[in-house]
């Protein structure tokens, strides 16, 4: 628009001449509202009082940089020669040139040059750019961003102005060297420290801020933003390993900060984790050697164990028709019920026999099938105790099927240790040993013996456990007795940490913890903490089950916290929630139970096992790939490291089976159809209630009349 051959009509030439800063003194302004000016197109020296200024200014709203820039340049300007002179005072006190404070200052600088045409210039330059200030005639300010550019080296004059050189980013990967001295490539510091943090951070804003002139070389760009990726994901992973590991206070004491000694000993004082336990480390890999020794084991013992072998099969006679259902124990909707009827009430016991012997624990941990079968008979006489209508043998057997489930058709066993599935099915077998029939609040608030000895801390998984390990105190039931001692230390903690998680007050807290692992890129799954979430799932999972399996447990489960409600009724107790028998809406429960509690622990279940899944994979690729660098031909044993589900067959499966979530589906429609039929029924009885009422007024109403 503007036209520089001729002048605008106010009389600037069009080359600066004239341009004037608001304020100063100099010749007049533009205020005629010329959309050429000179005054307004090329310096940007806005008047506030002329109206196109105005105009254009609110336009363009991005050149107020511009005049910000120039304004406050010119209030620098002066103060910048100052300091200029004082250092160039100093510098020849001290012998000293430019140069060496551009070395030592790095790439950052403020110099004041003279240009060919003998006017000053302001040289601002760091890592990316120079930006040269003119000192225009009149006291304005000319700023000029001279091309980005890339410091690697100190390539300076040796006179006047130290140039900046144009050239690849630097090995720090984030172009100029900005704190470290010019001159200087240095490497970025490594991710996983502070200062890399700092630095990152750092980088970051000085992209943004050149961002805003559009001038960071796109390599710069890539790589300032990789290596704060890094940095970030370092301290993610760092973060949420410390999330995790709650007990471990004592990981921010520095390895080095307190002897070995000492440091057991607050460990094993002051956290739950005990000094002479071997260290879980979360990053430790699945030995497929020894999983795939198992399913090789379970694969012969199943084959035995079918043929009424006698070392499945000499202790524990398995008539025919549960040996036959026995065959559906990898079935997601497997029917424990079935299983319960036809081996007269010992679901538990058959199920956990069949099951340790399939995957080889009997054989490797040398257990003595006797033993067993007596530790399993008191374990189920612990389960029938009080009579629970829900927390009895049947689903002990149940949450134990569901963890086989999860263990060979979700392929979670592949990425276990022989001792974890033990402590895993173990876990289940055991995990509500003894209930009571009645909640943890309820021992507490009825002042329960069990309470008193457990501090009301998740008083009933306290008790499951250590009353399971007393059975085991009897010789004979000792189903442990030929496990090492490193062996057992490791299974008892498994167990412990396990079943403690099975308190319902944890889960929230375990399902989010999990949730933002698994969210994290790259973040190595935590084995414990993983097969808790597991053992949790699988004890809540009847929902998510067929239809007639989960009304009979929502049946079950209700009738034993209407009996609970019954007792604290007795006790003149609060009811505790759903256990009111006359109150209780049952569909509306379970649909609560779905939305808030089941479903979202599903949710992450899945995602959990996807990311097993991947990891195995990966392991056995690259098993795969070392044995045949080795050997030529690829490993017997990780192309066997399938499913231990496949007991005969040994393909790895395409995908972890996760049926559960259809049902969960099927059942929420399924409720919320009872729900509203139990609302219509309310209705109707409440009118019926309404009208019996009315009618019995009307009857008494002429009788009190007369
Ligand atoms: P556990 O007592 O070890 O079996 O832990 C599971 C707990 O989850 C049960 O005691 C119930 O309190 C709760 N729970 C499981 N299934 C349901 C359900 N369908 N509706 C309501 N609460 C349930
Ligand atoms: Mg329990
Ligand atoms: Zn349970």
């Amino acid at each position: 628009m503007s036209d520089r051959s001729r002048t605008c009509d106010e009389g600037h030439a069009g080359n600066g001449e004239n341009a004037v800063l608001p304020g100063s003194p100099g010749p007049p302004r533009c205020r005629i509202g010329n959309p050429s000016c000179c005054c307004v197109t090329e310096y940007r020296t806005w008047d506030d009082d002329c109206p196109l200024c105005q105009a254009l200014r609110e336009e363009h709203v991005q050149d107020e940089y511009t005049q910000i820039l120039n304004s406050e340049m010119s209030v620098m300007i002066e103060a910048v020669y100052g300091l200029s002179s004082l250092v160039e005072q100093k510098l020849k006190e001290k012998q000293k040139t430019r140069q060496d404070i551009w070395k030592r200052e790095g790439t950052f600088g403020i110099f004041v040059t003279k240009g060919e045409d003998g006017r000053r210039r302001i040289v601002v330059r760091d890592g990316w750019t120079s930006y040269h200030i003119d000192d225009a005639q009149s006291g304005g300010v000319l700023v000029r961003r001279v091309q980005p550019r890339v410091l690697t080296r100190s390539h300076t004059t040796t006179t006047g102005t130290p140039e900046a050189v144009e050239g690849p980013p630097t090995s720090t990967g984030v172009g100029g060297n900005a704190s470290g001295a010019a001159g200087r490539v240095t490497a970025p510091p490594p991710v996983d420290t502070l200062e890399a943090c700092e630095r990152a951070a750092r980088r970051l804003r000085e992209v943004a801020s050149h961002l805003q002139h559009g001038d960071v070389p796109l390599a710069v760009l890539q790589k300032t933003l990789t290596y704060a990726a890094c940095v970030l994901e370092t301290v993610c992973q760092e973060e949420t390993r410390k999330l995790l590991d709650e007990d471990d206070e004592l990981s921010e004491v520095r390895p080095d900060a307190v002897p070995t000694e000492v440091r057991e000993w607050l460990e094993s004082t002051f956290t739950r984790q005990s000094a002479s336990l071997p260290k879980r480390r979360s990053e430790d890999k699945p030995r497929f050697r020894s999983v795939a020794n198992a399913i090789r084991a379970g694969i012969m013992v199943d084959r035995l164990y079918r043929r009424v072998s006698p070392s499945a099969a000499v202790h524990l006679q398995v008539p025919p028709p549960i040996l036959d259902l026995l065959k559906t124990t990898d079935e997601w909707c497997f029917n424990v019920f079935k299983l319960n009827e036809l081996s007269t009430d010992q679901a538990l016991r058959y199920l956990s026999f069949d099951l340790l012997n399939r995957y080889g624990l009997v054989h490797k941990f040398k257990m003595s099938s006797l033993f067993l079968e007596n530790f399993l008979t008191q374990i189920e006489a612990g389960y029938k105790k009080y009579g629970n209508p829900y927390h009895n043998n049947m689903h002990a057997a149940d949450v134990t099927q569901t963890v086989h489930f999860m263990l060979c058709r979700a392929g979670v066993a592949n990425w276990l240790t022989d001792l974890e599935i033990f402590a895993t099915l173990f876990a289940a077998i055991i995990h509500d040993y003894e209930h009571t029939g009645t909640t943890n609040n309820f021992h507490v608030m009825s002042r329960s013996e069990t309470a008193l000895i457990y501090n009301d801390r998740s008083v009933l998984e306290n008790h499951h456990i250590s009353s399971a390990f007393r059975v085991m105190q009897r010789d004979d039931c000792n189903v442990l007795a030929n496990l090492s001692r490193e062996e057992y230390r490791e299974f008892r903690s498994l167990v412990i940490e396990m079943v403690l998680a099975t308190d319902m007050t944890s889960h929230f807290q375990q399902v989010k913890t999990m949730k933002t692992a698994l969210g994290h890129h790259d973040f190595s799954l935590d084995k414990p903490k993983s097969l808790c979430l597991i053992l949790h799932a699988c004890d809540i999972s009847h929902p998510a089950k067929e239809w007639s399996l989960h009304t009979r447990w929502t049946g079950y489960l209700m009738e034993e916290f209407f009996k609970q409600g019954d007792k604290e009724k007795q006790l003149g107790l609060p009811y505790s929630p759903l256990c009111d028998r006359n109150t209780t809406m049952v569909a509306e429960s379970q649909i609560g139970f779905i939305d808030f509690i089941l479903s979202p622990t599903m949710d992450v279940c899945s995602e959990l096992i996807m990311k097993i899944y991947q990891q195995v994979l990966h392991q056995q690729q690259q098993q795969r790939a070392s044995s045949a660098s080795t050997t030529g031909t690829p490993s017997e044993d990780s192309s066997r490291s399938s499913s231990v589900s496949s007991v005969g067959s040994q393909d790895v499966p395409k995908e972890p089976a996760r049926p559960w979530m259809k049902y969960l589906e099927v059942n929420r429609l399924r409720w919320q159809e009872r729900a509203a039929q139990d609302a219509e029924a309310k209705r109707l009885a409440e009118e019926q209630a309404s009208v019996t009422n009315n009618g019995s007024a009307e009857e008494a109403a002429p009788a009190s009349t007369e």
